[in-house]
Order: C-alpha cells, then structure tokens, then sequence
C-alpha cells in the first residue's frame, strides 16, 4: 500500500483524507515530523498549499497532500482570504474572527461570500498537481448553529435555507469548498491507477 502524508496537525482532516482513501496508507504528518510548519508567505491559497506540499515532501521524499483555505467576502474585497485563520490577530480564534467580520461587514447589503479550499499533491522528481474547490453563501447577521468550525455559523446556504453550521460532517462534505477539491483529487488518483 502506498503511502500517502497529509501536511496538517488537523485531526478531523487526517480523518477524512484516511475515510476517502482507503486504498492508501494516510499518514498525519505529526507521525513522521515533529512540529512541521512552514511560514505561508504566499499571497494566494495556491501558493501557500504549494509551499506546504512541497516543503514535506521533500523533507520525507514521500508523496505528500496539503491544502489551503478560508473565506472570501466580496464586499470587503475578498477579505479575509489567506489571512482568514488570523484576521482578528490571534492565530484560530474562531468567535474573535467572526466578530470582526460582521463589523468590517456592519450593515452593507451585499453579503455574498465564498468558501476556497485548494489541494496540493507533491512528490519527489514530479510536478505538484492542485484541485481548487468552492461553495457560495451568504454571511448572516449573527451566528447560528453549532457544529463545524470557524466561519461556518455566519455562512448561509440558500439551497439548503440553513448555515454551514446547522449541517452535519457528511452534508457539508457534500457541499463544501474541501469536499470539492477532494473530489477532484479523488478522480484524479483514480486516473493514475
Ligand atoms: P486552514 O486552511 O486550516 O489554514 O484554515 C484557514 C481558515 O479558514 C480556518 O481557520 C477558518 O477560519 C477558515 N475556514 C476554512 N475552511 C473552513 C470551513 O470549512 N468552515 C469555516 N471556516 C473555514
């Protein structure tokens, strides 16, 4: 069995990369590095998973999958962008970023908003491949629902009339930015075979 490396401390992600691969040996890299990280000074998701992906690979000389995301607010530009994990200042403070966001947002009435997700795949003496993945909302008033993680209670979805938080795991996969670009990736391993 091949052994696939996922450039993330996230538990939840390790998980879903083992539950979509199950003809692979998905390794968290914690397993094999201890605090990796890399400084992501890209200015793009693209450039950022790249930076990611190909630093471990070439540390392991494995294959190696990382990903890049967060949210894009058309009225403000696209903010929060790659900056989305720390927009408040602190790194994943989930209630302070989302506080910011309604009031950079305040009461403007176009509140159409973008999750992105973008997958980079790197090996060694190979070309890194990457899958972008989206889902369009709205950005609510105020929070509702209690599941996923950070912008998911402010994202509406107007073809499910609920936020990213009132789904559960399996329906936001089905419908999210990751879910997406994991899809994509899913085929293209598939093609390899
Ligand atoms: P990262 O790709 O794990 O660095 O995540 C970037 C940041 O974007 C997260 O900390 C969240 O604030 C935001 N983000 C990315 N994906 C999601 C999602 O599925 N729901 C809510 N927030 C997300």
């Amino acid at each position: 069995m091949e052994d696939i490396v996922i450039a993330s401390n996230n538990k939840g992600k390790i998980n879903d990369f083992k539950v979509i691969f199950p003809d692979y040996n998905v390794i968290g890299i914690a397993e094999l590095i201890e605090d990796f990280d890399v400084e992501e000074t890209g200015d793009t998701f693209e450039a950022n998973a790249k930076l990611k992906s190909e630093a471990a690979a070439k540390a392991l000389n494995k294959r190696v999958i990382a990903d890049d995301s967060g949210l894009e607010v058309f009225a403000l530009g696209g903010e929060p962008g790659i900056f989305s994990a720390r927009y408040a200042g602190t790194e994943k403070d989930d209630n302070a970023n989302i506080e910011k966001l309604l009031t950079n947002l305040g009461d403007e009435t176009n509140r159409a908003a973008q999750f992105v997700c973008v997958i980079s795949m790197s090996a060694p003496g190979e070309e890194t491949v990457q899958f972008k993945g989206t889902v369009e909302g709205e950005i609510t008033l105020s929070k509702i629902g209690e599941q996923g993680f950070g912008y998911d209670p402010i994202f509406y979805l107007d073809d499910k009339n609920k936020t990213m938080a009132q789904l559960t795991a399996e329906e936001k996969s089905e419908v999210s930015h990751r879910g997406k670009a994991i899809e994509k990736l899913q085929q293209y391993l598939e093609g390899e075979q």
